[in-house]
């Protein structure tokens, strides 16, 4: 999803796409954008990003490019900070149409290899992060008590119905 213009191919467009998005929580009005770049020039990370607009990415739903913008790496560089809901005149839910994208490419296990590991310490410790044996080891050596177990079985089970083990597993 760079900025440089690549050409669309009619074979590529799905029109049924903007419809399975305007389906889901928070998709319902992806249809209202008319393009107006708002969400993009107040986005936090489009002004660090030579690649990241928030603008493009519900055009190309719009347009029905579905491979592309769910196999796009930029499509995870979202921030979810909600400026682009706020500002948007039209009221798409940006931010929340980029949450329904990242569940879809999750879904096919288009996501980046940082995301899954992050997501697979949760399911296996109940952390974010794998805290490294020695950094433990250091904690008791200065005297801290040990840090509180992650209850990992609980967030298996709730998290199971959203399928995020499958998509943890699953190859892009
Ligand atoms: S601010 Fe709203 S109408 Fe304007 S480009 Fe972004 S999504 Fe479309
Ligand atoms: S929610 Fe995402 S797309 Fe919207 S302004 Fe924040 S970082 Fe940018």
């Amino acid at each position: 999803m760079a900025n440089s213009v690549k050409s669309i191919k009619a074979s590529e467009m799905d029109p049924k796409f903007k419809y399975e998005i305007a389906k889901m929580h928070g998709g319902e009005k992806v249809m209202r954008c008319f393009q107006c770049g708002t969400c993009t020039s107040d986005c936090p990370i489009a002004r660090f990003s030579d690649t990241y607009r928030p603008r493009q990415i519900i055009r190309m739903t719009q347009l029905g490019l579905k491979d592309r913008v769910l196999n796009s790496d930029t499509l995870w560089l979202c921030a979810s900070c909600f400026t682009c809901t706020d500002r948007c005149p039209q009221d798409v839910e940006v931010a929340s149409v980029i949450r329904v994208l990242r569940n879809l490419a999750a879904e096919r296990g288009c996501m980046p290899q940082v995301f899954k590991e992050e997501a697979a310490s949760i399911l296996e410790s109940g952390y974010a992060y794998r805290i490294p044996e020695l950094r433990l080891k250091k904690r008791e050596t200065v005297g801290l008590p040990p840090l509180p177990r992650g209850n990992a079985e609980s967030i298996r089970k709730s998290l199971c119905g959203v399928k995020l083990l499958e998509s943890v597993e699953k190859k892009a």
